[in-house]
């Protein structure tokens, strides 16, 4: 009997966590065909979520915890999660239940049948987000997907199955600043999205705000792209031919018409000011890319576990 793990992050998620498991065991029902196991990783949640999952060991020996020294993020919590399970076949699933349960057969027997390496999941809408974040959201997929060879579908969500090649391949990538999408994406092999309409989560609420996921988008793109430095260096060179030229007829003017210098005070500061902003703002580039080699290079854990069982 082939064995599916199902990976699922947890941070802060007491109520929806009971939801979850029997919604996940009635899918199960219709596939009998497979062992379920269950890997909750607790990213260091402040509430109950570690005793409502305690409390589903009681019944079930399929349900496994790891249990972070605190949170470190969702990222982290997948890549511990893909560690631990052990099944021919891994579904990685929010808690919230806005990744539905019955698309589980379907995306399960699309790799079981070997016609796919993984299958995963795409909202077709953003019914109930905010509309300033359904707008920066697709303007970040427009973005990275223009500068990075690394192709992002929008709208995909985590929610996916994928065989023991593709889990093996994806934590054969070990660095520390995780953009899984990207990783997914760069891994390769045969993928498919089903599209579905968006669900509201079951209980609780998110925990991303704007500026985390403004943080989150600008990590994915220096995880995956170098054009910004070179937009940057290009920039540069511009701004430095201009100049000369600039130069140029300056001094010219000055040999064919002498006494026509003018004032000229305020364009001279609008000029200052804009080099001197693209210059701060260029550092500001270099200095994300510094960042992150700078993350990576301390050979840091991606999480610490203080229990796992
Ligand atoms: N999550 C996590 N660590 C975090 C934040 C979130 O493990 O630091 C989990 C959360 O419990 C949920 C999933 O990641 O299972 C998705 O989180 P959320 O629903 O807040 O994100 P959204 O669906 O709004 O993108
Ligand atoms: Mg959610």
């Amino acid at each position: 009997m082939s064995k599916l793990s199902i990976v699922v992050p947890v941070f802060n998620e007491e109520e929806a966590i009971p939801i979850f498991f029997q919604a996940i065991e009635r899918v199960h029902q219709n596939l009998s065909e497979y062992d379920f196991e269950y890997w909750f990783i607790d990213d260091g949640s402040t509430d109950q979520s570690m005793s409502a999952i305690k409390q589903l060991q009681t019944q079930s020996e399929w349900v496994h915890y790891v249990q972070f020294s605190r949170n470190f993020g969702k990222e982290a919590a997948i890549y511990a999660g893909l560690e631990h399970a052990s099944g021919d076949y891994v579904a990685l699933m929010d808690v919230d239940l806005q990744d539905p349960p019955e698309l589980l057969p379907e995306m399960l027997d699309g790799v079981a049948s070997d016609e796919w390496d993984m299958v995963g999941s795409r909202r077709i809408n953003r019914v109930g987000e905010p509309p300033v974040r359904t707008f920066f959201s697709n303007l970040f997929y427009k973005l990275i997907n223009k500068i990075s060879a690394t192709h992002l579908v929008n709208g995909a969500r985590d929610y996916r199955v994928m065989n023991r090649q593709v889990v093996n391949a994806i934590l054969s990538d070990g660095e520390y600043n995780r953009f899984s999408k990207g990783i997914v994406a760069w891994v390769g092999f045969r993928q498919k999205y089903i599209p579905f309409e968006n669900v509201e989560r079951v209980a609780g609420k998110t925990s991303w705000s704007f500026w985390s996921l403004l943080k989150y988008s600008v990590e994915g793109i220096v995880a995956f792209s170098q054009v910004p430095l070179t937009v940057i260096g290009i920039l540069g060179v511009v701004s430095f031919i201009t100049s000369i030229i600039g130069a140029l007829l300056i001094f010219l003017r000055a040999l064919l018409v002498p006494h026509s210098a003018v004032g000229g005070w305020p364009s001279l500061v609008v000029i200052i000011l804009f080099m001197g902003g693209i210059q701060l703002l260029s550092l500001g580039i270099v200095g994300r890319y510094v960042a992150a080699i700078y993350l990576e290079t301390k050979h840091r854990p991606i999480y610490i576990a203080r229990e796992v069982k």
